[in-house]
């Protein structure tokens, strides 16, 4: 193919494509990087400047751009089969991964429902609960609400976004939305019920009052959604030790079902392979993708447990088929591309050999601590969030006008990172394969334009 100029495509890009979570007015009056390769932890544009990818393509990424483990699996299936479809159908890809998800997932999860993103991962999870308690019946035929977080994020779908909390994303959509419970997020930091005390003496107020939801609406909750312990668009906030553990026995008390959306966290993140280990529990549902096929294609699972499934079992005529499917679901391409991934992940010993990684980053984040404007730091594992405020004493954050986390990225990119914030929260989420001497580089980047920004 002849290459075409960067001023061209860029020109391309201002007139056709519309972005997405962009002011398109702002948008278009900049020249956007176009990414033409990937290698390793680096994305490379299209005169030839590398950066390193601090953000894992959207917090996908697992072993670098470009893995040739991946890329070999992907052209293999690509000459076998590229679809089919799982409606009358299965394939090899899509039973095998099956299997090997059901392997590594916490014990009990046994079903695998592919679709192809997060939203969906996480609907098909609420739909599935809603459906599950319809098929009980009697009393529990009336529990069909939903429970989750203030600050939560799963998604832009309207289920999905019925069952988040950010309101500067979902407040428009309001009237399209279904009503939900919400309680309030642990973001210590900034806790309206504890006045932001240290959570070894807050006395954890936000599961008390989470539990006083759960006791008022038992009787009408169908199930609980959460993003177990990293709210992720919210501002990566991380949960105290146990709070999920706590929240499985809620749900249990209560006869709730617990979805867990782990599109973020999932496949190694926080440093096990999946967030639900780290506090010992199995949810009911748990909704799988981005991390799936390490970055490379869109696919997402969510499973469930036996009890779910068998709740859906029954004479053709009595309706309680799941209905529900999606044309690309378990493609075969985007399955071989998972079973690759899942292969380094034991070739290379990746979980194993994360924590030099975890416990560096650790280093570094802490010393940020030191900085004017840096007033909370957080990390779980392979991923940081660094928030900056106006005011580190009363905790004031900036404006958000005046865009400081924007800024902070724009910035790094003189350093040679690709950065994109949340607010005024610089996020670190580097792929997981990258060396120790690139995330000293990506913290040295980030420190120097936060210094820079902030000054
Ligand atoms: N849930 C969580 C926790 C997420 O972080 C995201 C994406 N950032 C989603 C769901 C939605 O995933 P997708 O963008 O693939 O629809």
């Amino acid at each position: 193919m002849k290459s075409i100029d960067t001023k061209t495509l860029q020109e391309y890009d201002r007139r056709y494509v519309w972005h997405p979570f962009t002011q398109m007015k702002e948008w278009e009056e900049e020249a956007p990087l176009v990414i033409e390769r990937g290698e390793g932890s680096f994305i490379i544009d299209s005169d030839g400047n590398r950066y390193l990818d601090g953000v894992a393509a959207i917090w996908t990424n697992v072993h670098g751009h470009c893995k040739k483990e991946i890329n070999e699996a992907i052209k293999a299936q690509v000459d076998r089969l590229e679809h089919s479809t799982l409606l009358g159908l299965t394939n090899d890809k899509a039973a095998l991964l099956a299997k090997r998800l059901v392997e590594i997932a916490p014990p009990g999860l046994n079903k695998v429902f592919y679709s192809d993103n997060g939203s969906t991962a996480v609907e098909i999870g609420v739909k599935m609960a809603f459906q599950f308690q319809q098929h009980r019946g009697g009393r529990f035929a009336r529990k069909t609400r939903f429970i989750s977080f203030t600050n939560a994020y799963h998604g832009d779908t309207v289920g999905a976004m019925s069952v988040g909390g950010i309101d500067i994303y979902h407040e428009v959509y309001s009237p399209l939305l279904f009503s939900t419970i919400k309680s309030p997020a642990p973001y210590c930091y900034r806790c309206r019920l504890c006045a932001g005390k240290d959570e070894s003496t807050c006395g954890l107020l936000c599961l008390k009052e989470l539990e006083r939801l759960m006791a008022a609406h038992a009787d009408e909750l169908a199930g609980l959604v959460i993003e177990p312990l990293v709210q992720g668009a919210g501002g990566m906030i991380v949960q105290p030790a146990g709070f999920v553990r706590k929240v499985r026995e809620l749900c249990d008390k209560y006869d709730i079902l617990m979805i867990a959306d782990e599109v973020a966290v999932g496949f190694g993140r926080t440093g096990a392979m999946f967030a639900c280990e780290k506090e010992g529990i199995t949810p009911d549902i748990m909704a799988l993708s981005k991390g799936i096929t390490a970055g490379y294609l869109p696919l997402a699972a969510t499973l469930t447990t036996q009890r779910v499934y068998d709740a859906f079992l029954g004479e053709y005529k009595e309706l309680k088929t799941f209905f529900h499917g999606h044309t690309f679901t378990g493609n075969p391409i985007a399955c071989a591309a998972a079973l690759a991934s899942l292969d380094l992940f034991e070739k290379e010993q990746l979980l194993s050999n994360l924590q030099p990684k975890i416990d560096y980053l650790k280093k570094r984040l802490s010393s940020l601590k030191q900085l004017d404007h840096v007033g909370d730091i957080r990390q779980e594992g392979m991923l940081g969030g660094i928030e900056l405020v106006r005011d580190k004493e009363t905790r004031e954050p900036y404006p958000w006008e005046e865009r400081i986390g924007v800024q902070v990225c724009k910035e790094a990119r003189k350093h040679g990172l690709f950065l994109r914030p949340l607010g005024n929260v610089i996020v670190v989420f580097p792929p997981l394969s990258i060396s120790l001497s690139e995330l000293e580089q990506l913290m040295d980047g980030i420190e120097e334009s936060i210094r820079e920004i902030t000054r």
